[in-house]
């Protein structure tokens, strides 16, 4: 082990970076971490890893410059305090204010033009899920990963109005597809629902699944700051999706693992973890499977992808398996990744989800002597914990 702190004392301001082997849980156990403290909390760090079996490699000493605020720990897995609070991402996730937002209106919206419009599902699948890309090439609609647009429906309401519109999250990269930009792509799925006794078809989302290429559409936004992907290339993100939900991630996915968005993307290599839990009725409704199935062989330390099939899997108990169970089920690692500072969670898909896995983090804090519901606020508070149901 190289120690190198020079003499320490209560009051000293520098901050110590410790390199530890074998320490943490699941994923974790198996890198090397560097995990930077300041001297105060350094003892109790050394204590926690020998606790836990873990192995020092070096400790080092760096001075903060006179005036400057003391740096957060980059890595809270040292903490053994149950309720202490979430350290905030180290980095600011985007400066919000550099964020494209409602650059169209629904008084003027974007005209865009249908390039791509196929169904994502397989065979024997359960719905209508579509894939639809426009051509934004003509204005000014840009975004980056996370955000959503607006999309105006052709005709009237039932009492004669313009439809208004309805949010899609986008599920491509700011570069779009193709990579070259000035596209954007969706993941709709088709609302149906039975009253009555006759089968209900949701406006917009059946106008845009039966819409050909060529088409005109009215768009707006960008809109939305809340499911920003952060900028730091070692961050750990774990992302719980069901059905459409899977949109904002595809476009993390292909920023962190698509070869040709990494290509472009000098400035954001990702080198984390990325944990996509993804829930679905059955198989053939799993969307964008063959590029995850790519990602996980090309990337097999960074990506780890775990699949909640309810009407083909079964859960502990015998019933349905739904993503809750396996957030439960994985509660562990969840939650010491979830010690890291480093650590973003996104949830996204349809509003039914959040009570099942509210319940399953519950469970998983209190078997960590944590308590979610306190827990929670803090995450949110640090920019940490991102949800966007509908
Ligand atoms: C931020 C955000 C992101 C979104 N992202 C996506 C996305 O990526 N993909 C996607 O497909 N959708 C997404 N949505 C949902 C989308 O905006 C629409 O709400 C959805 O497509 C339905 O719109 P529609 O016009 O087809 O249905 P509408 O014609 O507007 O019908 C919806 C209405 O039907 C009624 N209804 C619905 N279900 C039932 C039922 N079972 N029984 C009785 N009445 C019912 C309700 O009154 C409901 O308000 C998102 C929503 C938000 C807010």
């Amino acid at each position: 082990m190289r120690v190198s702190t020079g003499k320490a004392t209560q009051s000293d301001g520098r901050m110590f970076t410790v390199v530890v082997e074998g320490f943490g849980v699941g994923l974790q156990r198996r890198a090397e971490r560097r995990i930077t403290v300041p001297f105060p909390q350094l003892q109790r760090l050394m204590q926690t890893i020998a606790q836990q079996g873990g192995r020092i490699k070096a400790v080092t000493a760096e001075e903060v410059p006179a005036g400057s605020a003391t740096p957060a720990p980059s890595d809270a897995a040292v903490s053994d305090a149950p309720a202490a609070t979430p350290t905030p991402a180290k980095k600011a996730p985007v400066s919000h204010a550099d964020v494209p937002v409602n650059l169209y209106k629904p008084k003027d919206p974007f005209i865009g033009t249908v390039l791509d419009n196929y169904s994502l599902l397989a065979e024997g699948a359960i719905g209508r899920v579509n894939h639809i890309t426009f051509d934004l090439s003509e204005g000014n609609l840009h975004y980056i990963e996370g955000q959503s647009i607006g999309i105006i429906p052709d005709g009237e309401d039932a009492n004669g109005k313009p439809h208004k519109l309805r949010l899609y999250s986008i599920a491509s990269t700011r570069h779009g597809d193709n990579c070259e930009g000035g596209t954007v792509s969706l993941c709709v799925r088709q609302l149906q629902y039975e009253k009555d006794g006759s089968t209900i078809n949701g406006v917009c989302s059946t106008f845009l699944c039966d819409i050909e290429p060529g088409a005109k559409v009215k768009i707006t936004g960008p809109v939305g700051k809340e499911m920003l992907l952060p900028p730091d290339e070692d961050a750990n993100v774990i992302m719980l999706a069901t059905g459409t939900g899977i949109a904002p991630m595809r476009a993390y996915l292909r920023r962190m693992f698509e070869p040709s968005e990494r290509a472009r993307n000098p400035e954001y290599q990702f080198r984390g973890k990325a944990w996509l839990i993804m829930g679905v009725p059955k198989t053939p409704n799993l969307l964008y499977e063959d590029d995850f199935q790519r990602y996980l062989a090309e990337y097999p330390e960074n990506f780890r992808y775990t699949k909640a099939i309810s009407r083909e899997q079964q859960n502990p108990s015998g019933g349905r398996m739904y993503i809750q169970d396996r957030v439960t089920e994985h509660a562990d690692e969840i939650f010491s990744l979830i010690e890291d500072p480093k650590t973003h969670v996104y949830m996204c898909g349809l509003r039914g989800m959040e009570p099942g896995i509210d319940e399953a983090m519950t469970a998983a804090a209190a078997a960590k002597n944590l308590n979610w519901s306190e827990l929670r606020p803090q995450l949110k508070k640090a920019d940490r914990w991102h949800v966007e149901t509908y």
